[in-house]
């Protein structure tokens, strides 16, 4: 195991903690094809509630967006870098699986992290290919690899990346089936880049 501390020094000053503990184990995994990382890189439309497609600048989505998209970073030449398609992803934190179904680009992966016997929190990992082992119901080690992110459907611009949501509900709210039933069910939405949220996800147990 290489010492996470002699990884990338990128800016962790402005970062949730879990982006930071996400990014260094994304960049373990997938070496070598995540070298010399400093910086994510957001185009306008991948950041939460953001309407822009990146992939068709100057269009909107038809909704805002529900979540970050991880696609592409900055490395320290300062060129950009995309993600590989089969890039390995890592689960934020321990939890269990909920749902599990498919998203225009591959799968969506529910993982509920918290449950206070009142309201559930989680993320969704969504555009991914699951490991064949990740099924409903099984439980989830931070860090465990849940799978990777999905290739391109054709050729364009709308690259592989990771799409994360982070949720919140009530104990009694169903797990989502599909994108439609998450705009439907009383879902909370959270801003994933929130420093307010990372001071409540660092409760999770
Ligand atoms: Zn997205």
């Amino acid at each position: 195991m290489k010492n996470l501390n002699n990884l990338p020094s990128f800016d962790k000053t402005i970062q949730p903690s879990w982006l930071i503990e996400f990014t260094r184990r994304l960049i373990l995994l997938n070496q070598p094809f995540i070298q010399n990382f400093k910086a994510w890189h957001f185009q306008p439309g991948m950041r939460f509630q953001e309407n822009d497609q990146w992939w068709r600048p100057g269009s909107s989505r038809p909704a805002p967006h529900e979540g970050v998209d991880f696609c592409c970073f900055i490395d320290k030449a300062g060129g950009l870098v995309y993600l590989q398609p089969e890039c390995g992803i890592p689960a934020l934190f321990k939890g269990r699986v909920a749902a599990l179904f498919d998203d225009f680009l591959g799968r969506s992966l529910y993982i509920i992290h918290n449950n206070n016997g009142r309201q559930q929190s989680g993320v969704i990992y969504a555009h991914i290919q699951p490991t064949p082992e990740i099924t409903v119901g099984r439980m989830i080690k931070a860090g465990e690899v849940v799978g990777v992110t999905a290739a391109q459907r054709q050729p364009g611009p709308l690259r592989p990346h990771l799409h994360l949501t982070m949720c919140r509900a009530a104990v009694n709210v169903p797990p989502p089936t599909n994108w439609q039933t998450i705009h439907r069910l009383p879902i909370e939405l959270i801003n994933p880049l929130s420093r307010q949220e990372d001071r409540r996800h660092k409760k999770m147990p």
